[in-house]
């Protein structure tokens, strides 16, 4: 295997953005895993397992693409599988806090690893999927947003809540 990064998120559900970034990434890295976390804060609206299907399903075709779970820190994950490169997104200047104290405390928690931010095309630079999912439970179509199939498993999802 050629060089390859870690993407970790919690994609629930994974939107256009997400995977405008892991296109992007395919370009720079050799393999792409993109690291589905269980443990989220929030409840999240898909369990594990359905976040995962959804990624492998959105991203099918592409290539270098692997999709996998992980628990804990992103930063053991990393280890374990031997790689040192975590991708993150960022779209607006209000990521830049967050994300950038969480890449600060992870290099001082594992020096060897390095975060790279990228940046999604300008169409997607507001899309995120708790605003999504807002907007879906109001009755919004946000087809534009997600891939369709996910349009129709959100909507699905918010009736039965
Ligand atoms: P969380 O950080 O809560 O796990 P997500 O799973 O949605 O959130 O996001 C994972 C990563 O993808 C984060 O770095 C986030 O900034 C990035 N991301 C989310 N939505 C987009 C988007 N529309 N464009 C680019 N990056 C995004």
């Amino acid at each position: 295997m050629g060089q390859a990064a870690i993407y970790p998120g919690s994609f629930d559900p994974v939107t256009n953005g997400h995977i405008d970034l892991i296109q992007r990434a395919t370009q720079i890295f050799d393999t792409v895993i993109v690291a589905v976390a269980r443990n989220v804060h929030k409840t999240p609206l898909f369990n594990t397992d359905e976040r995962l299907e959804m990624l492998r399903e959105a991203t099918k075709g592409m290539k270098g693409i692997e999709v996998e779970i992980f628990d804990g820190l992103i930063i053991d994950y990393a280890h374990k599988k031997n790689l040192n490169v975590l991708i993150r997104g960022l779209r607006m200047i209000s990521d830049f806090e967050y994300e950038f104290q969480m890449a600060l405390t992870n290099r001082r928690l594992a020096p060897d690893i390095e975060t790279v931010f990228l940046m999604p095309s300008e169409n997607y630079s507001f899309l995120s999927s708790t605003l999504l999912k807002e907007a879906a439970s109001l009755g919004a179509d946000v087809s534009t947003f997600v891939p369709e199939f996910i349009a129709t498993r959100l909507k699905k999802r918010l009736m039965k809540a």
